[in-house]
């Protein structure tokens, strides 16, 4: 996807705060954090989203998810909480059309979210 975001950043065309990879994911901070940690893991390969992995998840979500708890733990939030949140289309509040699952932390989290 010539023109996607989060591809432009894998492909390192847009300057992101990397904070971790994999073979198959990156993790890198938000612009506009919700949280004292807030960092996005996504496929470096386009998905637009949770609906079209497919029968690609038997590899992927294990990598996003390992990803995203290799950055908790790095980032130091591990024992104290946080939360992972994957938004899905419109009523799901996405605004990116690729992949993602927000690593959120270093505050106390509310329920139910917004
Ligand atoms: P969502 O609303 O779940 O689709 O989340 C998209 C997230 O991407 C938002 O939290 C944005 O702040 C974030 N975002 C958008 N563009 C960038 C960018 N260039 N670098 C880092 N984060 C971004
Ligand atoms: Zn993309």
């Amino acid at each position: 996807m010539i023109d996607c975001v989060f591809c432009r950043i894998a492909r390192g065309e847009i300057p992101a705060r990397v904070v971790a990879r994999s073979d198959l994911a990156l993790a890198f901070h938000d612009l506009n954090p919700q949280a004292p940690l807030h960092v996005l893991v996504i496929p470096t390969e386009h998905w637009n989203g949770a609906n079209e992995v497919g029968p690609a998840g038997a590899r992927l979500w294990p990598a996003l998810l390992d990803l995203a708890v290799q950055v908790v733990r790095q980032e130091g939030v591990a024992d104290s909480g946080y939360r992972l949140v994957l938004n899905s289309g419109s009523d799901g509040g996405q605004s990116v059309a690729h992949l993602h699952v927000h690593v959120l932390g270093g505050r106390r989290m509310t329920w139910p979210p917004g």
